[in-house]
């Protein structure tokens, strides 16, 4: 093991890199001295490359990229790319209603690959602090921090149900890309109704090796369209977040229920899709009920074998069937944070309030270490910071906040 961690204590270790840690880390760039290591166990950058489908596109503005709210001059911005790939009049004359996802993605491996800080293919292993620091455990290397960022993003949801049957048939919507079989003529049942769910409907719908049935299964009482209106954009800026995180515990989580479509609602072209698709397989297409919509139901049971699965379902609509075949489940169940298991040695001196942890105004966690020694959270503080806290919107913001934070000094204005 290659250990210098006594003679190289830095000022951050972050782990993951994410477009979370990636913003902090084109942040922190620019700054003299500051000394960083961005650890990712991937080999190389990839947004969500399991839901990369060709059509997705971005459910926010460019302008909340990773720098750019922050630091409009930054040479890290989605305008710099635009320009540095000389496709500024091209992207403008395009008139693309949203960026594509797999343009943003472009976008994000061409910063990943200018920025020394980050290395991938590191997955940490374990952290610890002793002697006065943060010891960073990978499986090659130990490394050492005064400070500790995670940005190791969201794990998939998978409802108890579906866990003991998880394989080649049934798969969360993360890995919808290399699991998908040819689904040529088979039934397909899709769970759950948000936009990773529309997405992975509306891609099936359209293939050309086409399911012969899809089934769409949602827990809320209709497909429900995202509340992207000015108000509800409001909700996505630093004055409320920090509004928010003053609120009492029962107040914040009232709120979050009902701020709910704000983000996991779906794109309304993509809902006009699919409802499109539907009326075009039952009246001009000759493929009757090929599409099959079944919202206000759970799923409470998951039977059968591979590819011949029994789903029983409690349908709160009048003409929901008690069960519903399939050869493949997609499970669009979507995301929630997990402190990462690396974190088990310093798990019981990390402050919590009804199990969920205390993050404070800089968005470190409250812990029974040293002062001067922080432990950042990055997308993990929903509870604490709201709807925005998972989504792009605050990104550069946050990221401002701790390294401000880091450094003791407003060297970003937030
Ligand atoms: C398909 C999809 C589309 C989305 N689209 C949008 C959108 O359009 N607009 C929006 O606002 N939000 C969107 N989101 C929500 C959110 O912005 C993204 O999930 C975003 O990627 C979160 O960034 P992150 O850096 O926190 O986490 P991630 O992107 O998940 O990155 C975390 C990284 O940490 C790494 N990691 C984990 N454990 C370790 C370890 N032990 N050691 C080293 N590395 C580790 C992982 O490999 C990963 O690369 C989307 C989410 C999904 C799933």
């Amino acid at each position: 093991m290659n250990d210098h961690t006594d003679t190289h204590i830095l000022d951050y270790i972050a782990v993951g890199v994410g477009p979370a840690n990636m913003s902090l880390a084109a942040l922190a760039h620019p700054i003299d001295g500051l000394r960083s290591l961005h650890l990712e166990r991937r080999e190389s950058f990839s947004w969500h490359p399991g839901l990369l489908l060709p059509g997705a596109t971005l459910q926010v503005s460019p302008l909340k990229d990773l720098v750019t709210l922050v630091d409009p001059t930054s040479p890290f911005s989605f305008l710099s790319f635009l320009a540095a790939h000389g496709r500024l009049y091209r992207f403008l004359a395009a008139q693309f209603p949203a960026v594509l996802r797999a343009e943003f993605n472009q976008y994000l491996q061409w910063v990943a690959g200018q920025l020394p800080a980050l290395v991938f293919g590191a997955e940490v292993r374990e952290v610890d602090f002793h002697s006065g620091a943060f010891r960073v455990r990978t499986a090659h290397d130990e490394s050492a921090a005064r400070h500790l960022v995670l940005g190791t993003g969201p794990t998939p949801n998978v409802p108890v149900q579906f866990r003991e049957h998880l394989g080649k048939t049934v798969f969360h919507s993360g890995e919808f890309l290399p699991r998908l079989p040819d689904v040529t003529g088979l039934r397909v049942a899709v769970v759950g109704g948000g936009q990773s769910g529309a997405e992975v409907v509306r891609h099936l719908a359209t293939a050309p090796a086409a399911p012969a049935t899809i089934t769409w299964i949602s827990r809320r009482p209709s497909f429900q369209p995202m509340d992207d209106s000015p108000f509800a954009n409001d909700l996505y800026t630093p004055d409320y977040v920090r509004r928010f995180h003053a609120l009492p515990a029962d107040e914040k989580a009232r709120l979050l229920e009902l701020q709910t479509l704000t983000s996991d609602g779906v794109d309304l072209p993509i809902l006009r899709d699919i409802h499109q698709l539907s009326y075009r397989a039952d009246f001009l297409d000759g493929t009757p009920g090929r599409l099959r919509f079944l919202p206000d139901t759970d799923v409470t049971a998951l039977d059968g074998t591979d590819g011949d699965w029994k789903l029983t379902l409690d349908g709160r609509g009048g003409d929901t069937p008690a069960v519903v075949g399939a050869d493949i489940v997609v499970m669009c169940t979507g995301y929630g944070y997990r402190i990462p298991d690396f974190m088990a040695p310093l798990l019981p001196r990390l402050d919590r309030t009804d199990q969920l942890l205390d993050v404070q105004e800089d968005f470190s966690v409250a812990w029974d270490g040293p002062d001067g020694h922080r432990i950042y959270l990055q997308n993990g503080a929903r509870h604490a910071w709201g709807v925005a806290d998972p989504n792009l919107s605050l990104l550069a913001w946050r990221s401002a906040v701790i390294l401000n934070s880091i450094l003791g000094e407003t060297r970003y204005p937030v």
